[in-house]
């Protein structure tokens, strides 16, 4: 230090600079220190340019510049930095240019390649100084060979680069110190590094930080941060993605920011719609994700219309299946039924035809061979023989008409008869065939009945049929009724019984073909269940109608209505 304090006052009071030279040597050789040694080097160039002497101070700022590189100087510079920079200016002033040049450069690519660890100002200081030399420079080379200025020209575009990405860096670890304080203010006793966030800078460039630490709360948090090159992420890693995804012809996927700028993606047709959206989640940007899809309502319609169709059409298949069923079902019992009918009817008719024919041939036998001798007994025997007979042409009558109508064959022979006339023929034949047994058949006829334009077969078999009904179902207390009368549209003509009568529900049924009832009186009768029918049916032939009003065990009231044309109520008045 002394031999430094000399080496000054010599340098700076008595301007005696090659003593000085030979001062700060002899310290150099007690310096025991590299930045010590380096400094006193520097010191000894300096005085030996003062002194005019450049091959000294070369030969100086070589040494520092090779054994010392890394040594501070006490402004803070690293030895060889600034002695390379020192060493330009001298090259420069021996008038070796070009060398100066080569040298130049040489040192800017050092300097960025970060060879020293500077600050920035010791950065930009070297920088500075290194571009107005080469400008310098540059002005000597005026229209001569520009080659190794222009190098350096794109050495300082790479620092400019640089320097923005140091910038960044100082930015990022401000932002990384921010977020470790928010994750501590949220109190996270654990912080892993799933504690993220994207931040985005100023410049819009988004930036991932990643936060984590040891268990402890008291442990150091290490913070990544990571700034994601939109580029990048958009045109390779997300483009990959979604060249990958099954998307149709009439999709596009389009994302865009949160201002809604396109970022990625064609910009979908304008017929087009926005069928779906959806953010990044996680550590990525805030950008959405937006499907569009080509209107497609009028295929959807196609489709959908298509699809009701084949519900329909289902449907409709299964009520026609369902109606189908029961059409058969219904179709089966009445086939069924009907069958049974028929046999029903065969073996009903067959027996009703048997017995009457029966007592037929053995009364008729009996009177042939004349053992019959009473003429009481006779006469009986007659009245038998017709009534069955009577019996047996009723019912040959009823089958044969009733075989007519059905096969559309029947027609009514009308002509005018006297009603009261007609009733009574029928009426006696009816008292006939009761015999002497019981009370007649009455008949009570209104004074002045009108000729009326009917059927008399017809509306005789119609009577037969009403009175036999009555007759047989009377049972023992047989007392039957004929009454005829008329108002100014109708002839009434009623027959009544207090035989067995017919329940309320079946007084529509007992005209129902081949219906019988039930009960103990109507199985002991013979009856094929189609009189009834026929009566319906021949009335309902002269226009009119037939109904019943009866009581169980009270009796029964037929009544038949005959339409009159005026002509006929006219008639006889
Ligand atoms: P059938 O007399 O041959 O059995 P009908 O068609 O003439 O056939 O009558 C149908 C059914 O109506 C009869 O079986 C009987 O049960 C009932 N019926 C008809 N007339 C009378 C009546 N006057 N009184 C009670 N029941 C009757």
């Amino acid at each position: 230090e002394r031999l430094i304090g000399k080496a000054e006052e010599a340098e700076f009071r008595l301007k005696d600079y090659n003593r000085a030279a030979e001062l700060y040597r002899l310290a150099l050789n007690g310096a025991k220190e590299n930045n010590t040694r380096a400094d006193l080097l520097m010191r000894i160039a300096r005085v030996s340019i003062r002194a005019e002497n450049f091959s000294q101070a070369l030969e100086a700022f070589r040494s520092v510049s090779e054994k010392y590189n890394q040594s501070r100087l006490p402004g803070g510079l690293p030895g060889g930095l600034a002695s390379r920079l020192e060493l330009i200016g001298l090259t420069i002033r021996t008038g070796d240019t070009v060398g100066a040049i080569e040298m130049t450069h040489n040192l800017y690519k050092d300097l960025l390649a970060s060879v020293w660890t500077l600050n920035k100002s010791q950065f930009n200081l070297a920088r500075k100084k290194i571009e107005s030399d080469a400008a310098n420079m540059s002005s000597f080379f005026a229209g001569g060979d520009i080659s190794a200025i222009s190098k350096i020209d794109r050495l300082s575009q790479e620092a400019d680069s640089l320097i923005s990405r140091t910038d960044f860096l100082l930015e990022l670890s401000n932002l990384l110190s921010a977020v470790v304080l928010d994750l501590k203010r949220d109190h996270l006793d654990n912080i892993n590094l799933n504690s993220r966030r994207i931040i985005e800078d100023n410049n819009h460039r988004y930036l991932l930080l990643l936060a984590g630490g040891a268990e402890h709360t008291n442990s150091d948090i290490i913070c990544f941060g990571a700034l994601i090159d939109d580029d990048v992420l958009l045109n390779t890693v997300i483009s990959n993605i979604v060249n990958s995804l099954p998307l149709g012809e009439n999709h596009s996927l389009i994302i865009s920011n949160d201002v809604g700028e396109r970022l990625y993606g064609e910009p979908p047709p304008d017929e087009s719609r926005l069928t779906a959206t959806r953010g990044f989640e996680g550590s990525f940007p805030s950008w959405m994700i937006e499907l569009h899809q080509v209107d497609l309502r009028f295929f959807e319609q196609i489709l959908s219309s298509r699809r009701s169709i084949y519900v329909y059409a289902l449907v409709i298949v299964m009520i026609a299946l369902t109606l189908g069923a029961i059409m058969t079902a219904r179709i089966m019992s009445r086939e069924l039924e009907l069958a049974r009918l028929k046999s029903d009817f065969v073996s009903t008719v067959s027996h009703e035809f048997r017995s009457p024919l029966t007592s037929i041939r053995q009364l008729s036998e009996m009177l042939q061979s004349g053992r019959v001798q009473s003429e009481e007994r006779r006469n009986h025997y007659y009245d038998v023989i017709l009534e069955q007979s009577e019996r047996l042409s009723l019912m040959v009558s009823n089958i044969l008409d009733l075989v007519r109508i059905d096969e559309k064959r029947f027609r009514l022979n009308r002509e005018y008869v006297r009603v009261e006339e007609l009733l009574g023929a029928i009426i006696t034949r009816a008292s006939q065939m009761v015999g002497d047994k019981e009370a007649p058949v009455r008949l009570c006829i209104a004074d002045s009945l009108p000729a009326i334009m009917i059927d008399p077969d017809a509306i005789t078999l119609v009577m037969n049929n009403l009175i036999d009904n009555a007759i047989k179902y009377s049972g023992e207390s047989m007392e039957v009724t004929v009454k005829a009368f008329h108002d100014d549209n109708d002839l009434f003509i009623t027959v009544k019984d207090n035989g067995i009568g017919i329940p309320k529900n079946e007084t529509e049924k007992v005209f129902e073909r081949f219906y019988r009832r039930g009960d103990e009186l109507t199985r002991r009768v013979k009856g094929s269940g189609l009189g009834l029918s026929l009566v319906r049916e021949l009335v309902g032939a002269h226009g009119g109608t037939v109904n019943v009003v009866s009581e169980v065990n009270k009796g029964s009231l037929f009544t038949i209505r005959l339409p009159l044309t005026k002509d006929e109520s006219n008639k006889n008045g």
